[in-house]
């Protein structure tokens, strides 16, 4: 498919949803001279637009403007969109508006899980061997903010949601890490939400490279009718185009022998991040070797398990991004055997079904506490199996209050905070969550001092 081109210059443009991304693309709207930018969102939004408006019927909005762009929190059916299919006036995604003016190389990283982390190394990895790149999209930076650089390679995290807005938007490497239930309230079923994934490879061309979880190979297989590029897999099998031995912390390419015993990042989950990143970047002509000494400089991002203080040999963890079970399950396979753990989880659940979670906790010796929303949802459940093990409270702050006498019972090795759960019931979002943890931690020491 030719590159798409969308002309902007002298004309107006109507932007749905004034989020970050929203924002973004009214910035680079401005910047090509746009003659009228137009903003729709529920509630008032500062910005440099030159008129804006809420009413969500959008009757008549929607006919002033030669083209909108769409954010992704907008739903597909929204009466404005609606409106403007039977107008005829072109739909873009904020993605798509970007990539039209990008002269660089793109990687996409999608999945469920991990995106951001693999987005963050891969553009760490890569910046090593081309300093001229940058990472961004749905996290740090929106692409609209630095599509007009002159780039060798955009490293781009993209959601469900970006994928299904966008039609033209194409990419040299893509990946998928993994696929587990999530975001179903909006694509309904898991098969709409993987079709949606795998549009991360609509548009490629023969030299375009898929990098995909081992784990699902079958899955994604009737996608792949019509893809003319290669797929090359990362997992556990030694058939894998990135081969993980567990045993002995190595990951075989057709190119390379990789250690990762000095990654800083803890989990299998991490170091299937890490095969997806090497193959990625082996693929946007990075020296393998280059790539092995990088390896153990990638510090992590927060939020992401990420290690907060040992107090008196208890060593506390954040993992506030943790919103469905398959991160909070994923976080629990670096604990070993037999340990003593201490689990926070809750918050806004997204479903009912624990059983991952029951199996994954089997081997360890877990105190578990439940707060926010999720009681209501999960705490019979939860009863049936932990019992007395099972610790209610309202919020984290109750659970700091009772801490104290837990550590004192059972001398627990770590507590970790992985709620499992969105976090929009008592906080603005993850970052505010994880953060409010870390100064719990930090309160509960100068008292333990
Ligand atoms: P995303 O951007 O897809 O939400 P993050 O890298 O921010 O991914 O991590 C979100 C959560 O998922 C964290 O709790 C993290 O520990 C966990 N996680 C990271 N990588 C994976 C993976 N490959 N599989 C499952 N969970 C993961």
């Amino acid at each position: 498919m030719d590159k798409i081109n969308i002309q902007v210059e002298g004309k107006s443009v109507l932007v749905l949803g004034g989020g970050i991304s929203g924002k973004s693309a009214i910035g680079l709207l401005k910047k090509l001279k746009s003659s009228r930018v137009i903003l729709y969102d529920k509630v008032y939004q500062d910005g440099n637009f030159d008129e804006f408006f809420s009413d969500s019927s959008g009757l008549g909005k929607a006919g002033k403007a030669d083209l909108i762009i769409k954010s992704p929190g907008i739903s597909p059916d929204h009466p404005i969109l609606e409106e403007a299919k039977f107008l005829r006036i072109p739909i873009y995604s904020e993605i798509d508006l970007a990539y039209s003016f990008f002269k660089g190389k793109i990687v996409g990283i999608t999945g469920t899980d991990g995106k951001s982390t693999t987005t963050a190394l891969t553009g760490f990895l890569i910046q090593k061997m081309c300093p001229n790149s940058k990472a961004g999209g749905n996290l740090g930076i929106p692409f609209s903010d630095f599509c007009l650089e002159n780039l060798d390679y955009a490293i781009l995290e993209l959601s469900s949601y970006q994928l299904e807005d966008s039609e033209f938007f194409q990419t040299s490497v893509s990946s998928l890490l993994n696929i587990a239930p999530d975001h179903l309230e909006r694509h309904k079923t898991i098969d709409n939400y993987l079709e949606a994934k795998m549009r991360i490879i609509k548009n490629s061309d023969k030299n375009h490279r898929f990098i995909v979880n081992q784990k699902l190979q079958n899955q994604i297989k009737t996608y792949l009718n019509g893809y003319k590029g290669q797929v090359l897999y990362f997992g556990s099998s030694k058939n894998s185009d990135a081969y993980i031995n567990f045993e002995n912390s190595s990951i075989q390419t057709k190119n390379f022998y990789y250690s990762y015993k000095d990654f800083k990042l803890v989990g299998n989950h991490n170091v299937e991040n890490l095969a997806a990143s090497l193959l990625i970047c082996e693929n946007c002509l990075c020296e393998p070797a280059l790539l092995q000494k990088s390896i153990p400089e990638f510090k992590g991002l927060e939020h992401r398990f990420q290690y907060v203080d040992t107090i008196q040999n208890l060593t506390f963890i954040n993992d506030s991004k943790s919103t469905n079970i398959h991160s909070l399950v994923a976080g629990l396979s670096y604990l070993k055997k037999g340990k003593k753990v201490v689990l926070i989880i809750g918050g806004k659940a997204k479903g009912k079904d624990l059983e991952p979670f029951m199996i994954a906790t089997q081997h360890l010796d877990l105190y578990v506490y439940l707060i926010g929303e999720a009681i209501g949802l999960w705490e019979g459940d939860l009863r049936s199996h932990f019992k007395e093990r099972l610790i209610v409270r309202k919020d984290l702050k109750e659970v700091f209050r009772n801490l104290p006498e837990i550590i004192e019972k059972i001398d627990p090795s770590f507590v970790i905070f992985s709620p499992g759960c969105a976090s929009f019931d008592q906080y603005k979002n993850f970052e505010e969550r994880g953060t409010h943890f870390i100064e719990l931690v930090e309160e509960l020491k100068l008292k333990t001092l």
